[in-house]
C-alpha cells in the first residue's frame, strides 16, 4: 500500500513543531534524552494505550511490556519495527505463561526528543497499513496533545491547511478519548464566543 500523505505529513509536523518552539532535528547531542529516558518514556505512551486505539497483538498468547529504543546499527532514521521481539532465546514467561516481548524503536541522537518519540510509539500503536494515513495523524494528535499540550485546534487548522488528512472515527477508544481530550478547549472556544472577546 502506497504511504501517499507521508511528506505531507512530515512538512506538517515540522511547522508544528516550529510554532511550539521544537526542531525536528536535535543538533547539539548534549540536548538528547539518554536511551533509558526515551526507553521510559516509550514504555509509558505503549504500556497506557496498547490495543486500545487499534488491536496489536493477543494479548492472551504474548505479553509486550517495554519499547527498546537504540541505535546499534547506525541508522541515520529513526523506526517504529512493526514487530515483536523476545530478549533472548529461553525469554521468560509472566505468571499466566505468557511470553514477554518487546517492541524495538530504531532511535538515532537528533531524534532522541519526546516529540519524534511520540510520532514512533504512534505507528506502534496503528496497524502497520496504517503507514502515515488518516488514522496515525488521528492518535498522533492525541499524543501530542497529551503529552506535549498541543491544542487540538492548532493541529487541526495546520492539518486544514496544509492538507493532511486525518481521523478518530475508525477507532471507538480513540474517538471517545479525543472527545473527553478536547471538551476543554471546546468549552473554552464557546464561553470566549459567548462573552463577545
Ligand atoms: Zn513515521
Amino acid at each position: 500500500m502506497r504511504d501517499s500523505q507521508r511528506s505531507r505529513v512530515y512538512k506538517w509536523e515540522e511547522k508544528l513543531f516550529s510554532d511550539h518552539g521544537l526542531k525536528k532535528s536535535i543538533v547539539n547531542f548534549d540536548e538528547c534524552m539518554s536511551l533509558k529516558e526515551c526507553n521510559k518514556f516509550a514504555s509509558k505512551i505503549w504500556n497506557t494505550y496498547k490495543n486500545k486505539f487499534y488491536r496489536n497483538y493477543t494479548d492472551k498468547l504474548i505479553r509486550v511490556t517495554r519499547v527498546k529504543c537504540s541505535n546499534n546499527n547506525g541508522g541515520r532514521n529513526a523506526l517504529a519495527y512493526s514487530g515483536f521481539y523476545s530478549a533472548h532465546r529461553f525469554a521468560k514467561s509472566d505468571t499466566k505463561g505468557r511470553k514477554l516481548y518487546y517492541k524495538k524503536m530504531q532511535l538515532p541522537k537528533w531524534a532522541r526528543s519526546k516529540h519524534i518519540i511520540i510520532h514512533e510509539v504512534a505507528h506502534f500503536l496503528c496497524h502497520n497499513d496504517t503507514q502515515h494515513g488518516r488514522d496515525f495523524v488521528g492518535v498522533y494528535m492525541f499524543l501530542l496533545n497529551k503529552y506535549l499540550g498541543f491544542t487540538f485546534r492548532a493541529m487541526q487548522d495546520l492539518a486544514y491547511e496544509m492538507n493532511v488528512d486525518w481521523s478518530m472515527s475508525d477507532s471507538k477508544y480513540l474517538n471517545r478519548a479525543f472527545r473527553q481530550a478536547c471538551k476543554p478547549e471546546i468549552d473554552a472556544y464557546v464561553s470566549e464566543l459567548k462573552g463577545g472577546k
